[in-house]
């Protein structure tokens, strides 16, 4: 039984109001309401301070994908801190399991990314890559070749160069951007194609969108194109068939680097350790993954590097510098343990097998049950990614008045009844642990079903 005693939640909110500043945080209403102060976990399941238990259907934030209260995973954080806790990989120094992960991962990622670099986040691996990518073209004398093409509606990170690569121009509202570095194509948007075009004709607008990009900017001056294979926080935006390969045919004629950005994909959600070659039959130049390959219970990222990107930075510098990029936590002992460990667990339950049937599941039951929904747009996504756009009028894809908050309205509904959804904007975020069970599928749908229809009737 879980002791909920020992939390004084009144002390915690108002401790968290004074002092924690939150990320990604609208702070008018957090003032006024505080926090929902999470303390323990069980499966698919968190429990408030108070005891209450929610099936949390965002896993976190995308990332425990294992699910919750693993004790195998906390023995090897115990172990490896208990061996050795830290070590330092700048130099000639490493550990074990920085090694041991390495060539795990590389035996898991396309062929051709064999050599891994590690940070401790999301936004950290991108910020790597762009550095990596420029100093590659500084060192085969292409200084100019520097510009980045991302997507409208694709989310990279929250550091200076990170933001500045994602596209959600919510995220950009007050904020700098670097300049001078990145160029916006459009997002796959194919629920809000163009009207009249089909979704091939979509598909060819797209790729010629990156195709005259590049020729506006001159290839002799693009480094790379930045994209998620399903992109999420943008609105779990899946690309017509065939896209991402002629994308990247495009940028290979051009000498266009491809970062795949994996933070979300990789590591079991869409049912393949990696998914740009598996699922989406492309193989980038760099992939970045963190959250799923450790799923959540310690930070870790990973950057899958090409052997043409390593042959290249890794040769001796002539000026007598090195390659002076990486982290305090590059390679962190007991993180690269906890990604081994958690490795193993997802391929001993063969867990990406259980995405791929569940997975298919609980996407086949969202869209046939809650499609036809009046207040319901579109239901788009794959596997254990999935979104949910509420609209005003279905014909015409008319948005509703954003004050009257649609997707925390739905949310709201959900988590009074002990399930957790994201909600952003008009839109709503499902994207559970993949230990999932069929029952918890079912309760979740139903649990939606419920929520979009009460929510109907409060607005009428
Ligand atoms: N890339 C993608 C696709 C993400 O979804 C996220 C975070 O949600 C990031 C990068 C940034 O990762 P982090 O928050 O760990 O820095």
């Amino acid at each position: 039984m879980k002791d909920f005693s020992k939390y004084n939640t009144k002390e915690l909110w108002n401790n968290d109001l004074k002092h924690n500043m939150h990320p990604f945080t609208d702070f008018s209403s957090f003032k006024k309401e505080g926090s929902l102060i999470m303390a323990e976990s069980e499966g698919a399941y968190v429990f408030d301070t108070d005891g209450r238990k929610y099936l949390d259907g965002i896993a976190g934030l995308w990332c425990v994908n294992i699910g919750y209260g693993n004790e195998e995973m906390g023995q090897a954080m115990l172990d490896q801190t208990r061996r050795i806790p830290y070590y330092s990989s700048f130099g000639h120094l490493t550990t074990p399991p920085a090694v041991e992960l390495s060539a795990k991962l590389a035996s898991l990622a396309p062929k051709s990314l064999s050599h891994v670099f590690y940070g401790t986040g999301g936004s950290m691996s991108n910020d790597t890559a762009v550095r990596m990518v420029h100093f590659y073209f500084n060192r085969i004398g292409k200084p100019n070749k520097k510009q980045i093409i991302t997507r409208t509606d694709g989310y990279h990170g929250s550091t200076y160069l990170s933001m500045t690569l994602t596209g959600v121009e919510y995220d950009h509202i007050g904020f700098d951007l670097a300049p001078d570095l990145v160029h916006r194509v459009s997002a796959p948007n194919v629920y809000r194609r163009p009207a009249g075009m089909t979704v091939p004709e979509y598909c060819d607008f797209l790729v010629n969108e990156v195709e005259q990009k590049i020729l506006s900017i001159g290839p002799e001056n693009v480094a790379m194109f930045v994209a998620e294979p399903i992109a999420g926080a943008g609105g779990v935006l899946v690309p017509p068939e065939g896209y991402h390969q002629r994308v990247a045919a495009v940028c290979k004629k051009y000498g266009v680097f491809i970062l795949s950005d994996e933070v979300v994909t990789a590591f079991g959600r869409l049912g393949e350790m990696f998914s740009s070659e598996k699922i989406f039959g492309f193989t980038p130049d760099i992939i970045t993954c963190a959250k799923g390959l450790t799923s959540g219970y310690i930070p870790l990222s990973a950057n899958m590097i090409s052997d043409e990107i390593y042959d290249v930075i890794s040769v001796p510098q002539a000026e007598g510098a090195s390659f002076t990029h990486g982290f305090t936590y590059s390679g962190h002992p007991v993180s690269c343990a906890v990604g081994l460990k958690n490795i193993e667990i997802m391929e001993r339950i063969d867990l990406c097998g259980h995405v791929r049937e569940v997975g298919k599941y609980f996407e086949n039951q969202l869209i046939e049950k809650l499609s036809d929904l009046p207040l319901v747009g579109d239901v788009r996504g794959s596997h254990f990614m999935m979104c949910i756009e509420s609209v005003a009028n279905k014909e015409t894809k008319e948005l509703l008045d954003p004050n009257i908050a649609i997707g925390n309205r739905i949310a709201d509904k959900c988590q009074a009844v002990g399930l957790l959804v994201r909600p952003l904007a008009h839109k709503n975020i499902l994207s559970p642990p993949l230990t999932l069970t069929v029952a918890e599928v079912d309760f979740i749908v139903s649990t939606l079903h419920k929520a979009i229809l009460d929510v109907q009737d409060d607005l009428v």
